[in-house]
């Protein structure tokens, strides 16, 4: 390829993201989308219902299991009811909610795109209550209704100069799968513990109290709540320094959102 050559290609991918923006309909912020909703939502599935065979799931009759399913839909019923008042219902189309209780000692909660749920049995004795639990799963559902990880999947193909064009079945190229696993593998790359960037955190603290409160759960517990898993301290896995909103800035943050946060709260 010579320079010429070069220099168009790069203007074609610049191009291409360019008109492969969208401005999201709930936070307003321009996105890119190189791959589409329903795209991911397959690959969430595929790995989803994996991690379930692979994954020691608390029967449905456990008390913490039903626990968990009572506050999701709940959850979820207020994000459906919140996206629909803002116009913005076909957002969470392809929708399918499940959620699932994991036996495992790991800290951790994450949703995939399409409403694929996962609370680890670790997480309990830190969330000691159904309010807090609801905190964690506005914030990490928020994650997936609002794009982010689709956003993060983008940025990384375009990073890699991979064109996603069309139909491509994505699931058939190995690097997108492989970049898809980076995003959203249900491991330790994932979940309340390894959060993503201050930006994507913010957005999900901020939707994510008005999900929990419109649910019928108190948002101020929040602010316990996130104090507990500060607490935590030496458990957390040291990538969460980097990148992580300090956790003083992060409560601070919380409690000016509260306000908004209450008016959305009835009890
Ligand atoms: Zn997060």
């Amino acid at each position: 390829m010579n320079k010429h050559h070069l220099a168009a290609a790069l203007a074609g991918v610049l191009l291409f993201a360019e008109f492969s923006c969208a401005r999201n309909p709930i936070t307003g912020r321009k996105q890119l989308a190189l791959v589409s909703e329903s795209q991911v939502q397959g690959m969430a599935l595929t790995e989803y219902k994996k991690f379930l065979t692979t994954n020691p799931v608390a029967p449905a009759t456990n008390a913490n299991a039903i626990m968990v399913n009572r506050v999701g839909r709940r959850i979820a019923d207020a994000i459906t009811k919140y996206y629909g008042e803002h116009g913005a219902a076909d957002v969470l189309s392809g929708y399918n909610w499940e959620f699932n209780l994991v036996e495992s000692k790991e800290v951790n909660a994450w949703c995939m795109p399409g409403g694929k749920v996962v609370v680890y049995t670790g997480l309990l004795p830190v969330t000691q209550n159904e309010t807090a639990l609801a905190i964690v799963l506005g914030h990490e559902i928020t994650h997936a209704v609002a794009g982010h990880g689709r956003e993060k999947m983008s940025n990384q193909l375009l990073a890699q100069g991979i064109q996603v064009a069309g139909d491509v079945a994505l699931g058939n190229n190995p690097n997108t799968v492989n970049i898809f696993n980076q995003v959203y593998a249900p491991t330790a790359q994932v979940g309340v513990l390894l959060p993503y960037s201050r930006k994507y955190e913010y957005e999900a603290d901020h939707y994510g109290l008005i999900f929990a409160a419109m649910a019928g759960y108190d948002p101020r517990e929040a602010v316990p709540f996130w104090k507990r898993m500060a607490a935590l301290g030496g458990e957390k896995p040291p990538v969460l320094l980097s990148d992580h909103p300090a956790d003083e800035d992060r409560i601070a943050k919380l409690e000016a959102l509260m306000p908004e946060a209450l008016t959305y709260y009835k009890h």
